[in-house]
């Protein structure tokens, strides 16, 4: 009964600073705030990844014939890559969308929250398996939402920094798993 009140307070608290982030000015695809947005509301990160997602694609409509094979290939590949870059971006102005707004926030996404940290610092997404568990009985869904936020941030600037290898690396994954399920023969 004693801690009642501060409880109480700290709920408030976290109620109104958890409106207050929601109210910030964002990024319209990765979501990231605190940085200064176009007229599009894209960050300049995002709109150098637009950029680089229209440039191959006007270039292999401006000479369709003339390149050979291999740099045909390789101009699909970039335009494929850059293609996903801005599937990245957005799924990551998704998440940020998940985490201050969505319908469910449970501790499933607490636990993704912990493990996309573990594995910005150490490439171990399971560092801390089923910590969240404990977590979630001790915080309010605001308070959740809130250390999310603040886990996601800095990850959201590895991942920014990171997209063009993300990109590569999850078309990489993609074909390989193609390649894999095509019939022997
Ligand atoms: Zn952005």
């Amino acid at each position: 009964m004693r801690g009642e009140p501060t409880q109480k307070r700290n709920r408030q608290y976290a109620e109104q600073w958890l409106e207050q982030i929601r109210g910030m000015q964002r990024c319209a695809w990765c979501g990231e705030d605190e940085k200064s947005l176009d007229r599009k509301k894209l960050c300049a990160a995002c709109v150098r990844t637009k950029r680089y997602a229209a440039r191959p694609r006007e270039g292999a409509e401006a000479i369709p014939s003339l390149p050979t094979e291999h740099e045909r290939r390789e101009r699909t590949r970039e335009s494929r890559i850059a293609e996903k870059m801005v599937e990245i971006c957005q799924g990551d102005g998704e998440q940020m969308e998940t985490i201050l707004n969505g319908d469910i926030f449970d501790v499933v996404d607490l636990e993704q929250s912990l493990n996309y940290v573990a594995y910005a610092v150490c490439h171990r997404p399971n560092f801390f398996r089923g910590k969240a568990s404990e977590l979630a009985p001790t915080f309010t869904v605001e308070q959740r939402r809130i250390l999310a936020y603040l886990l996601w941030k800095p990850v959201l600037v590895d991942r920014k920094r990171r997209r063009l290898q993300m990109a590569a690396r999850f078309l990489f994954l993609e074909d390989l798993r193609r390649a894999e399920q095509e019939p022997r023969g």
